[in-house]
């Protein structure tokens, strides 16, 4: 058994934190370290872990090379550039449905990822990724390196976004597993954990529990099991305890 303290600022970082119009990025996200995914792109960089795991993705999916990243992390200057330049060009509608509020976007998180199919021309804001052949493929196998479709049409009430078949987010395994099985998106997948505490059965064999933990005053206490465990932020009350190796 380990003890651990845990401080309220700790619930804006980790890979399952919620960004979105209600919650907006924390500044504990300046301690990112971030890395380039694709070695042809690097100007394009992600969370060093999300960053390894898509290129493990896209290795075993696409081995012409014909996904290509297109926008990952952005800064807060950055992304307010981009929701200038499209609300201008393109009007406020449009800009609502595919462009997130400065200090709201997941892309300034490091765990998100906007990719293309290779072509002449790239649209930035709307790339295209089909829902066939390789695109296809790396959308299947995505959830096993714990990417999810962040922005589907049936979630787009309680996203806020409208259906984006291009952006991928990293929360990692097991967690992009249970979402995509139980067809939950981020937003629901807090209530999930807290009502479910869910077991997931890995394809290697082993299985992992989720619980969920509350985070009642400005630090808390906790003692953390042997087994391997992580812990991560949801950046709205309190954290996910992920315990690899228990029996379902
Ligand atoms: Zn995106």
């Amino acid at each position: 058994m380990r003890s651990l303290t845990l401080h309220r600022s700790q619930i804006g970082s980790g890979p399952l934190i919620l960004v979105n119009a209600a919650h907006p990025i924390s500044q504990a996200q300046a301690d990112l370290q971030l890395i380039p995914p694709h070695p042809r792109y690097p100007q394009i960089t992600l969370e060093r872990q999300a960053a390894h795991l898509l290129w493990a993705l896209l290795q075993a999916t696409d081995r012409m090379g014909v996904i290509v990243p297109v926008s990952g992390w952005r800064s807060q200057a950055q992304q307010q550039a981009i929701w200038d330049e499209t609300l201008a060009s393109e009007g406020e509608a449009f800009t609502k449905q595919y462009v997130a509020l400065p200090g709201c976007s997941e892309h300034q998180t490091g765990l998100a990822m906007d990719l293309a199919l290779d072509a002449p021309h790239i649209d930035f804001i709307r790339p295209h990724f089909p829902e066939d052949g390789v695109c296809g493929l790396f959308r299947r196998l995505a959830p096993q390196y714990g990417f999810i479709q962040r922005y589907q049409r049936h979630k787009a009430s309680l996203t806020g976004i409208a259906e984006e078949p291009w952006h991928f987010r990293y929360v990692g395994v097991p967690h992009a597993r249970l979402m995509t099985d139980h067809d939950l998106c981020l937003e629901e997948y807090g209530a999930f954990v807290q009502t479910h505490t869910p077991v997931c059965r890995l394809d290697n064999g082993r299985s992992c529990r989720v619980s969920y933990l509350p985070c009642t005053g400005e630090s808390m206490d906790m003692i953390l099991p042997d087994a391997c465990c992580q812990l991560s932020g949801d950046n709205v009350g309190g954290f996910f305890l992920t315990v690899w190796g228990e029996e379902p």
